[in-house]
């Protein structure tokens, strides 16, 4: 079966009727690149660059965040990287950045983590962004910030990128030569308010790790919630249809990028709700482009509308026979 989906790798994933998915990988550190080439997806829809700062014992230079971007944005020739802003605190502590008062959290899941910590603490952010800004020289960076929940968040990031830009173009540094902006959709809040930031981006990536655990309030990493629900259930599915339309009319490209979006049978669900962008685990690469290039999206859409207007008692056993039916 390895084999099988190796020899898929040159395979473009269009569906039956034509429709061409956009099928990325996720990726963290410098040799995760090389799935790219292996896997022959489309880009990195996320590159988590926490990574770098977890195997780290003291918080990561300028100069060396500097060398892992360019290295992967080399490695990654002419297929685009979405580099994420660091995603830490909460669970993931680093001993040379604590809170301010040292003590522990209750909820870090839904704590002081990500954008949320890179916003107070902007110097970090200043400097993953002069990083990020001269290690794109001559390319389009892609740059999108975790956990935004409030339009000003991602404004008041964007901002410290614009100011070092202007900064190093005042330093006649070398810089890319455009970014493009994105945000993570993880925090359900903002998904009341994509009208108001859909102008302001190029791109949304859906962090359905996070976002399915706080829609459900289950704990992503308590293995007792585990079965508590299931993505294939018509909440986050309606749900996700609802971001996908609320983002129609604006030129903003939606990929998921959460866990869900690498299982065969979630992937035809997140297609069957208008998402034509995922980012996945490499191994998932060969498997989904197999299913693509036998799925009909037009059927699956409209037999999605079918059931979340009137939802069965298990989508997913609907969702399986469906798929066998076809040959999927
Ligand atoms: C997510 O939350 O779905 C996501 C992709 O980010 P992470 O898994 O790194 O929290
Ligand atoms: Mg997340």
């Amino acid at each position: 079966r390895q084999a099988a989906y190796a020899a898929l790798r040159d395979v473009v994933p269009i569906s039956q009727d034509g429709k061409r998915i956009t099928v990325m990988i996720n990726a963290g550190l410098r040799d995760d690149v090389a799935n790219l080439a292996l896997t022959g997806a489309d880009g990195i829809g996320l590159f988590r660059t926490e990574f770098q700062f977890l195997v780290s014992a003291t918080l990561p230079a300028r100069e060396r965040q500097t060398r892992l971007y360019r290295e992967v944005m080399e490695s990654a020739g002419n297929k685009p990287v979405m580099f994420r802003t660091v995603d830490i605190g909460g669970d993931k502590t680093l001993p040379y950045l604590r809170h301010d008062d040292g003590e522990g959290e209750e909820n870090p899941a839904m704590g002081w983590r990500a954008l949320r910590v890179a916003l107070e603490r902007d110097g970090l952010l200043k400097v993953q962004a002069r990083a990020l800004i001269e290690a794109a020289a001559g390319r389009t960076l892609n740059v999108m910030f975790p956990m935004v929940s409030e339009p000003w968040e991602f404004e008041a990031a964007r901002k410290v990128f614009e100011g070092q830009l202007e900064f190093l173009r005042s330093r006649r540094k070398r810089v890319a030569e455009s970014i493009r902006y994105g945000v993570m959709l993880e925090v359900p809040a903002l998904a009341e308010q994509l009208d108001l930031i859909a102008p302001r981006i190029q791109f949304l990536s859906i962090g359905t790790n996070d976002l399915t655990q706080f829609l459900f309030a289950a704990d992503r990493a308590n293995p007792k919630l585990a079965e508590r629900y299931d993505w294939l259930s018509p909440a986050i599915l309606r749900y996700l249809r609802r971001v996908v339309r609320s983002l129609d009319g604006y030129n903003v490209d939606t990929t998921v990028c959460g866990e869900m979006g690498g299982r065969q049978l979630e992937a035809l669900a997140l297609i069957g709700v208008g998402i034509e962008r995922l980012s996945i685990t490499p191994a998932s690469v060969g498997p989904l482009k197999a299913m693509i290039g036998q799925c009909n999206v037009g059927e699956i859409r409209a037999a999605m509308e079918g059931w979340l207007a009137n939802p069965p008692k298990n989508l997913r056993q609907v969702l399986t026979d469906w798929a066998q039916e076809r040959g999927i």
